[in-house]
């Protein structure tokens, strides 16, 4: 009752207190605020979060999907490597690591992971497709330290998830895993998109109240972005009344788009990687400024993390104005759909200059 009354701005901080340090220990919130108060107030340039792809693999053939296309081929990084990108993010300043996919949980070694993560003081999150999340691993997940569980969901209505994935049955061992991790207390998050449809149909707002009745910690919904499928269909993206109906489904402290970073956004949300507050590591090793963004600027089996950053962040793709999706900016478009669209293999290199 009283939670209801709280201004909507500590909403917000209590959901991400406790999303990112509600399972950390003492030590590690201690570590992680001194990485955030040095990235804000003494470094101009600090990672705040960096994701980590950790397979291309997936059970799921989802209509929405990116990451399966024109992948560029090559090994998926090893634990040992997996565990040097964390060091290294870690020593640039960076607090948050989001194990992606893919299905990250088909990795054999997702416990090892998430504990060498939680041993280097860092706040673990898992991106999920929910069809792993047995009890047994829910709990080894749990005990490694695992922060929280994002499980996506496209749908209220069983039948339209599972087409929409492209896997039978997919809707119900979502939800098992999401009760799992509410049984074991890992904070757990549906994530979801925004459509024309959805938001005019209702669906949106249905799915919302299903994750009400299932105790999730919040809903992340995910706005259109014109990449993969969708790179070259603009039509997709939400018009002005499409907004007007998102901003009505947001709930400061439950319902957020894109990340908390947006929480105060009700339409809009602010694109993290133009912020210069995350990058991504494509699971062969790939350094990009989004999962979305199709353009590598260094690998690190080859290079080190902080010297990638510096030539990514120091680039001209980060002058395309802070605040707007990188693959939805109509410069950026102009200069990279085609190439993207045309290249045999993503990312493109060096900035696309391949
Ligand atoms: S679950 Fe994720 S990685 Fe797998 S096909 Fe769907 S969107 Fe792609
Ligand atoms: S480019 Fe920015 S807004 Fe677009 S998906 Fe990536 S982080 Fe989000």
């Amino acid at each position: 009752m009283i939670g209801n009354m709280l201004p909507a701005n500590l909403k917000v901080y209590r959901l991400a207190w406790r999303l990112y340090f509600g399972r950390a220990s003492p030590l590690t919130r201690l570590s992680c605020a001194g990485r955030l108060f040095r990235g804000r107030f003494l470094s101009a340039r600090a990672p705040i979060s960096t994701m980590i792809g950790l397979t291309y693999r997936c059970q799921c053939r989802c209509v929405h999907c990116g990451m399966e296309l024109k992948r560029a081929a090559g090994q998926e990084l090893t634990l040992a490597e997996v565990k040097g990108v964390i060091g290294q993010a870690r020593r640039l300043g960076a607090v948050e690591i989001t194990l992606f996919g893919g299905e990250p949980l088909l990795r054999k070694d997702i416990v090892e992971i998430v504990a060498a993560a939680r041993d280097l003081r860092m706040l673990p999150s898992i991106d999920t497709n929910g069809l792993l999340l047995t009890k047994d691993l829910v709990a080894r997940l749990a005990e490694a330290g695992l922060g929280a569980v994002k499980v996506s969901l496209d749908s209220s209505r069983p039948e339209v998830h599972d087409r929409l994935r492209g896997s039978p049955g997919c809707f119900e061992k979502a939800i098992a895993g999401i009760r799992r991790c509410r049984e074991a207390a890992l904070p757990c998050v549906i994530s979801t998109y925004a459509t024309k449809e959805n938001l005019e149909n209702g669906e949106l707002g249905r799915l919302i109240a299903r994750g009400r009745e299932l105790g999730v910690d919040a809903v992340r919904v995910l706005d259109t972005t014109l990449s993969g499928c969708f790179l070259s269909s603009p039509a997709l993206l939400l018009d002005r009344a499409a907004r007007s109906r998102l901003a009505g489904l947001i709930e400061p402290g439950f319902v957020f788009l894109e990340n908390l970073a947006s929480a105060k956004k009700l339409t809009h949300p602010v694109c993290s990687a133009v912020s210069r507050r995350y990058l991504y590591v494509s699971p062969v090793g790939d350094v990009q400024p989004c999962c979305f963004v199709p353009l590598a600027f260094g690998n690190v089996r080859e290079k080190p993390l902080r010297e990638i950053l510096s030539g990514m962040w120091g680039s001209e793709i980060m002058d395309y104005g802070a605040g707007d999706c990188l693959m939805n900016n109509p410069r950026f478009r102009e200069k990279y759909h085609a190439r993207i669209a045309a290249a045999a293999a993503l990312p493109l290199r060096e900035g696309g200059k391949q």
